[in-house]
């Protein structure tokens, strides 16, 4: 694991070395421009690279992250990037990735963090008091935090859907996107794909009728 800054630029130097002897076109069609069909939102932490669990190379994944994986409707900065995936890239699938062991939800959980990021992890606390007796039947410390990682995803794909954004580009095109869930289980590697609420948010006319997950 690289410590030192130097290390960081020696690398890079190697890699790209690599990549033009192996793929001398490789750096050219990246430059060109890009077109990736999946928009990914997901939690700031450095064990959360998307790109290396899916196995994807630059320019297959447009990417926002934030600590603990929030839709907020207030972010200018996740609305710009929502906005311009949607609209102008017309990505084709909407990824919320969380994790377990997420930093974010545990500190949400305890509920003992103050300043900016307890600002931003609110949300979260709020979902533990919503969800309090659900969350109360799980014993073990971990799996009730691992849950609660669950429900913050579907929360934002929910928060996802309510955006002008969604609303709108669904009404245009009904499914011409889709929005998925997911969590990462760092003790496996492995991505679990989320059972969303998709009739109760159709009852509710967030999500169209032929929406499926
Ligand atoms: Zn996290």
């Amino acid at each position: 694991m690289p410590q030192r800054y130097d290390e960081l630029i020696k690398n890079n130097q190697i890699w790209a070395n690599q990549k033009q002897q192996t793929m001398p076109e490789y750096f050219a069609r990246l430059s060109h421009s890009q077109k990736p069909p999946f928009l990914y939102i997901g939690c700031s932490d450095s064990r959360m690279p998307l790109d290396t669990f899916t196995q994807t190379e630059p320019g297959e994944l447009f990417v926002h992250r934030n600590i603990a994986n929030q839709v907020s409707v207030t972010d200018i900065n996740f609305l710009s990037v929502l906005d311009y995936a949607v609209n102008v890239l017309k990505v084709k699938h909407v990824i919320v990735c969380g994790h377990y062991r997420c930093g974010g939800v545990a500190a949400a959980y305890e509920g003992k963090v103050k300043g900016l990021v307890g600002n931003w992890i609110n949300p979260i606390r709020e979902l533990v008091l919503d969800y309090n007796a659900e969350l109360n039947l799980i014993d073990d410390i971990e799996q009730r935090l691992d849950r609660l990682s669950e429900l913050n995803v579907i929360k934002q794909v929910e928060n996802l859907y309510k955006t002008s954004i969604v609303q709108h580009a669904l009404a245009e095109c009904n499914v011409c996107f889709q929005i998925h869930g997911w969590v990462l289980d760092l003790k496996t590697g492995l991505i679990k794909e989320l059972e969303l609420p998709l009739e109760q948010w159709k009852a509710k006319g967030l999500v169209p009728v032929g929406m499926a997950q």
